[in-house]
């Protein structure tokens, strides 16, 4: 099924505020299966907001509408749907007792507007605010579905995620319901993956694969339509096969987990204890890990020396190898191999990562921004050091080499 979102406000058109509400229903209608032709905007006037009705219903099957349920003059969402589908506003009894009953405990007069709130369109399904006044709408007129939903985020949300997509579940028996699978990857950039991958997703309409980036990692959504998971799983399994003869090196997991969540699952199993040696980073590694719930039984902790006094009093990097003019200095593979190896000697614990880089924006010790050495020791074996040349904004590269300290730990 075809649909477009209305988001109604002239403060939406003003800049004032971020049409937010957009993203989060075109992520929803994606995953209920729902395919999202249009986003319009349009101001709170009701000659305009009836043209985008009138525009709306000639080219989706579901129109979803955010904004313009409250009380207030400007809020014109439900009159404007009455009177472009020539049907009667009534009034929702369970909502009008609630509204009344709030005003009343806590002995506020309830003026006349208020009422509004509880009103719906003759012949509609209501759609229940848990967390506001205002009672939305779900209304099929002449083969659309209209939904209306009120403008702050966290009364429409819930409406949607509880009520509004049941209800569109329930206009849509007809279409196959859709099956995803994440697919997850590490130590490769989106375009990168992408570019590996460009002739499947340009050629295949079943499954689709979507890639797309967030905070350093890269997440393939697979979809397929399909009528049970079983039968989902059959339909990826040669696309899934494909991918990961391209690119399977640098995928660490088949559900939406970031990659230090796999990291601690398998220290846990092994009973094995990690710990950091941070410098670029600032702290920024051992967030990432403690985010993780339970992350305490395998991460003992982490020690920030982002100074060379710290790296050299608290992980013993002698002087000679930090600083002089001949020295490989902070930010060298020598560093960074004695750093992580120290962590063991310390520490006590089977694993070290280390961090050392310039972050930028400033190259330092000559080095260029970007450049990170990441130190891997392992308790019996010698450290191993990974050179990575990062790119992008300070706060970027410490994302990256925090990720890529992650990646390349897993590996
Ligand atoms: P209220 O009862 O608060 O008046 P309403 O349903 O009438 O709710 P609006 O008056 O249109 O909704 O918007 C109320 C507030 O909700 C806005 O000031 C804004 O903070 C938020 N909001 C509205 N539309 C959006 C949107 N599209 N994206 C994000 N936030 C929104
Ligand atoms: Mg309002």
């Amino acid at each position: 099924m075809k649909a477009e979102i209305v988001a109604v406000g002239t403060e939406l058109l003003l800049g004032q505020i971020v049409n937010t509400n957009a993203q989060f229903l075109s992520r929803e209608c994606a995953a209920l299966g729902i395919d999202m032709f249009y986003q319009t905007v349009v101001g709170d006037n009701e000659q305009r907001l009836m043209d985008a009705f009138q525009l709306a219903a000639s080219r989706a099957d579901i129109v979803i509408c955010t904004g313009g349920l409250g009380p207030t003059q400007d809020d014109l969402t439900k009159d404007v749907l009455a009177a472009y589908t020539g049907r009667q506003l009534v009034l929702h009894e369970p909502s009008m007792q609630a509204i009344t009953e709030l005003f009343s405990t806590r002995g506020i007069h309830m003026v006349e507007s208020n009422r509004r709130q509880a009103l719906m369109l003759e012949g509609s399904d209501p759609l229940h605010n848990e967390t506001g006044l205002a009672v939305g709408v779900a209304l099929t007129h002449e083969g659309t579905h209209f939904i209306l939903l009120p403008g702050p985020p966290k009364e429409m949300k819930p409406m949607f995620i509880k009520y509004a997509s049941e209800w569109l579940r329930g206009v849509m028996t007809d279409e196959v319901p859709l099956y995803s699978k994440m697919l997850k990857f590490a130590g490769i950039g989106e375009s990168n993956l992408e570019h590996q991958l460009i002739d499947l997703i340009e050629s295949q309409s079943d499954p689709t694969i979507a890639p797309y980036a967030k905070e350093g990692e890269v997440t393939i959504r697979l979809t397929t339509r399909a009528l049970s998971a079983a039968e989902g799983e059959r339909n990826l399994m040669a696309t899934e096969a494909e991918i990961r003869r391209r690119v399977g090196e640098h995928l660490y997991a088949v559900e939406d987990v970031p990659i230090e969540t796999v990291i601690l699952q398998m220290l846990g199993q092994k009973q094995l204890q990690l710990t950091v040696a941070e410098s670029c980073t600032g702290g920024l590694l051992s967030d990432m890990i403690t985010n993780v719930p339970g992350s305490s039984q395998s991460f003992l902790g982490g020690i920030i020396c982002y100074s060379n006094a710290l790296k050299n009093k608290l992980l013993n990097v002698p002087m000679q190898v930090l600083e002089g003019t001949d020295a490989p200095g902070a930010v060298s593979k020598e560093t960074a191999a004695i750093l992580a190896e120290q962590l063991l000697v310390v520490t006590g614990s089977d694993f070290g990562i280390s961090v050392t880089g310039v972050a930028g924006p400033g190259a330092s010790e000559g080095k260029p921004v970007g450049l990170v050495y990441l130190g891997l020791a392992q308790r019996g074996v010698e450290a191993k050091v990974v050179t990575l040349q990062l790119s992008g904004t300070r706060e970027t590269i410490k994302h990256r080499a925090a990720k890529g300290a992650l990646y390349h730990f897993w590996k």
